[in-house]
């Protein structure tokens, strides 16, 4: 324990003797980040065994969210200001003869997601201890997170992610928690007296190792759990050879088959492939996570019966739905529950959350494969969809016709965006124009069957770690202004727009923006070699490649800057950076080429000695969340323009916005709520409703050809995609990008919106010009930014959907 600088110092220098056997000044950064992190880590236990006791005690309910991704980033700066000793150790460090930053960056970088849909989860675990409310994480313990990303010659290279390879100092594996989990085999039904018994024979079974890591509340004393489970054999290999009769060679083939379930995160966030390990690895967790959840439950209860007032699961995305019928197979085959009472049972526990309107990220499974692996679970599965099917045809007759669309099993798949809507008592989407196309569209006959599960919960941010912990200046200027209440209550940022007009306010506000540039210009010349002008705009697109995030406008933009530079020699331009950071899914090649693209034109343009004065082109490669935390502060113009209609939320947009971006944006997500907030006069909104889009979607009417004929402007560009504009700097063709606009008709109306998002980029630039306005628009998106906390998310969530309150454990 330590709770002033000089007894941290005295305890570190005995700890580090004690775990290195050798004094300090003889030690390696790496071996002091391992003394400070285990340090760190008993500070927080006897917290962590106390907030267990105070929730059981209390009988509180509590959440335990499954995810088949948790986007974690570091946590030692975020722990250490969670205790409340970041000065002194900063400090003490210092003393020592240590950097702080340098330690914290040796930390392998937890990278278990690959975008918003993990991040999101890490921000609700941030949120659900800082509110002191009882909520977990469930996932797996990956070996391997999201790859590492390399541009070679502007092509992306995956490496792996080894960030086990030193150890995770916040894990603790917890082997008394282990729990089986069967796969494939044959069911035996068994009649014993009047009672059907159904008897699972498996063919394959797997050990679950959970490592629990501490999730630590915001200064209150709360430390929850983050369970991820580890894939191992449940026999000791003495004991499979034995049993097996198999030589050594089938034993370590043995091994690695298990561990191969949880091995790999898989790096695409839209769709699914591997399939059966991935089925296997969403079986596996949320087996794992279920059977650990009703052995504590049942240390205190007897009755399952009233399961639902104790615990709530909720359900990340279509991956973890296996969980409703894995928990009504659990109810009546393992505790002898008949089928009503169970799913009355399965459906209190149960909600979920939709996450994208993207057909191929709608999970649907081949029915033979869930009956080969998961055979039991399966005859679940079908007769929760003949019961389904039953209620239909009896009490909604006039959806008869819709059948193949609302059922949950039909042309041999499995539905399992249906299956949980049924199976649940919760289904939100994650921003309101996200919810209502839900219900018009993708589920509108199973929203006129269940209007009152259908709700709204806009997605949010931890302000903690994407402003008070990313942005130290911006947080001192805010505390400055309004004092520190904004900690703990983030809608207390709106007191900034009594300042918003404050000259001198304005002024401090620019100041710190500068001087997070010069940093963001420093980070990105020791990154790419490249030299930025600190007082050009930053405008910045970082997220996943896709083709409907739409880098591509943005990139053909800039390609257009390029051929008017070159075309006009008055030409002249508000200085821009144009920053990117972006993986591509590995087998994704359109989108791999989008940012063959990008790098195409960073040679370019960054090479030419006139256009380099206007623009420059900054591609960082492997974006990822500690990458993340240092691009927000220094970025003037956030880029979210998503084709309308397809971008669920975002979360990006919400870092930006409150570390005072402007944003330029389509009506689409929570851009639409980011504008109701902040207003038209501080964001650059352009191109078509969603409204209009979905239009053309549904009755055509759109033709990218007309657009490139019709303007000049457009064709000059596309053409230049493919007329060897890039030859002086390597054959650079785009034909696929190409072709994609004019063979293949512009799917996501890059083309359409082109003109208007031209005109929206000249808007920003003479805003920009005038520091003062550009100031206080800056000003009012920090003061708005309040309500995408994710404290305000989790606060509904925990009232509506899940019913849990918090539990104080001081
Ligand atoms: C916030 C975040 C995302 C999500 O960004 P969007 O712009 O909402 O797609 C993805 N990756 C990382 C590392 C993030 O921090």
């Amino acid at each position: 324990m330590f709770t002033d600088k000089q007894s941290f110092v005295d305890a570190f220098k005995e700890r580090f003797i004690a775990l290195n056997g050798k004094s300090i000044e003889d030690g390696t950064e790496q071996e002091v980040y391992q003394t400070l992190a285990t340090m760190v880590r008993e500070q927080a236990m006897p917290k962590w065994i106390h907030t267990r006791d105070r929730q059981e005690e209390k009988h509180s309910k509590q959440v335990i969210y499954f995810s088949l991704e948790f986007l974690l980033g570091r946590f030692l700066y975020n722990n250490l200001l969670s205790l409340d000793v970041l000065e002194l150790v900063r400090d003490g460090l210092q003393d020592l003869g240590y950097d702080f930053t340098d330690i914290t960056e040796l930390e392998p970088e937890p990278g278990l997601g690959n975008g918003g849909l993990g991040r999101l989860a890490a921000c609700f675990l941030d949120s659900l201890a800082a509110l002191s409310l009882p909520g977990h994480g469930n996932g797996i313990r990956y070996r391997y997170g999201l790859f590492k990303q390399k541009i070679v010659d502007g092509y992306q290279v995956e490496l792996p992610d080894n960030w086990l390879r030193d150890g995770n100092m916040w894990e603790t594996r917890r082997q008394d928690k282990a729990v089986e989990i069967n796969f494939g085999g044959w069911i035996e039904m068994k009649q014993i007296g009047d009672r059907l018994r159904v008897v699972h024979h498996p063919d394959e079974v797997v050990l679950a190792v959970p490592y629990d890591m501490p999730i630590i509340g915001y200064q209150n004393d709360v430390v929850n759990t983050l369970r991820l489970w580890n894939a191992e054999s449940p026999l000791d290999d003495e004991a499979y050879l034995e049993k097996t009769k198999g030589t050594y060679k089938d034993l370590l083939k043995h091994k690695q088959s298990i561990a191969t379930i949880s091995e790999f995160l898989y790096p695409d966030d839209t769709t699914y492939e591997g399939k059966v390990l991935r089925l296997k690895q969403q079986y596996f967790f949320v087996s794992a996570g279920i059977q650990s959840m009703l052995a504590s439950y049942l240390k205190r209860n007897k009755s399952l019966k009233q399961l639902g007032d104790h615990y709530a699961i909720h359900i990340n995305d279509t991956h973890p739905v296996v969980a409703i019928p894995e928990l009504m197979r659990i109810l009546m085959d393992e505790h002898g529950y008949g089928w009503d009472e169970a799913w009355r049972i399965t459906k209190s526990v149960m909600s979920f959350t939709n996450h994208t309107l993207l057909a191929e990220a709608l999970e649907k499974w081949p029915v033979e494969m869930y009956q080969r692996l998961l055979p039991r679970v399966y005859q679940i599965i079908e007769e929760i969809n003949r019961r389904f099917c039953r209620d239909v045809l009896v009490n909604y007759p006039h959806l008869e016709s819709h059948m193949g669309e609302i059922a949950i099993v039909s042309n041999e798949q499995i539905n399992m965006a249906n299956l949980a809507v049924v199976g649940s008592h919760s289904t939100n989407g994650v921003a309101q124009i996200h919810t209502d196309i839900l219900k018009q569209r993708e589920m509108r006959y199973l929203y006129e069957m269940f209007p009152l599960r259908f709700n709204n919960k806009t997605n949010g941010i931890t302000h903690r770690r994407w402003l008070l912990k990313s942005n130290p200046r911006l947080s001192d200027a805010i505390t400055e202004a309004i004092g520190p209440s904004w900690v703990e209550h983030p809608n207390d940022l709106e007191k900034l727009m009594d300042v918003s007009k404050d000259r001198s306010f304005q002024e401090r506000v620019m100041d710190v923006k500068q001087q997070n540039k010069l940093d963001l210009a420093a980070y990105i010349q020791e990154e790419t070699g490249e030299k930025v002008d600190p007082h050009s705009i930053f405008d910045v697109q970082v997220k996943r490649l896709h083709a409907y995030k739409r880098q591509l406008l943005n990139a053909l933009h800039i390609h257009a800057l390029y051929l008017k530079i070159q075309a006009d020699p008055t030409f002249t331009m508000v200085p821009r950076t144009f920053i990117f950071g972006a993986k591509a899914a590995p087998g994704y090649y359109y989108a791999k080429e989008i940012i063959r693209y990008i790098n195409a034109l960073a040679t370019l343009i960054n090479k030419d000695k006139r256009a380099s004065q206007f623009i420059k082109v900054i591609f960082l490669e492997n974006y990822r969340v500690s990458m993340a935390e240092r691009i927000f502060p220094g970025s003037d113009l956030s880029e979210q323009i998503s084709t309308a209609s397809y971008e669920a939320s975002g979360t990006g947009n919400m870092k930006f916005m409150m570390n005072g971006a402007l944003t330029i944006g389509t009506l689409d997500g929570a851009n639409i709520e980011i504008r109701d907030a902040v207003g038209d006069d501080h964001i650059f909104i352009f191109g078509l409703s969603p409204q209009e889009v979905m239009n053309y979607k549904k009755f055509g009417g759109y033709h990218a050809a007309e657009m490139y004929h019709a303007h000049q402007e457009i064709k000059d560009v596309v053409d230049g995609l493919v007329n060897g504009t890039f030859d002086k700097v390597g054959e650079y063709q785009f034909q696929s990008i190409f072709d994609s606009l004019l063979v293949y008709n512009d799917d996501f109306l890059v083309l359409k919106d082109f003109v208007s998002y031209m005109r929206a980029q000249r808007r920003v630039d003479e805003v920009f010009s005038d520091q003062a306005r550009w100031a206080e628009s800056s000003i009012v998106n920090t003061a708005k930014s309040g309500i995408f906390s994710s404290d305000r998310t989790i606060t509904e969530y925990a009232n509506a959907v899940w019913n849990i309150k918090p539990t104080s454990v001081k």
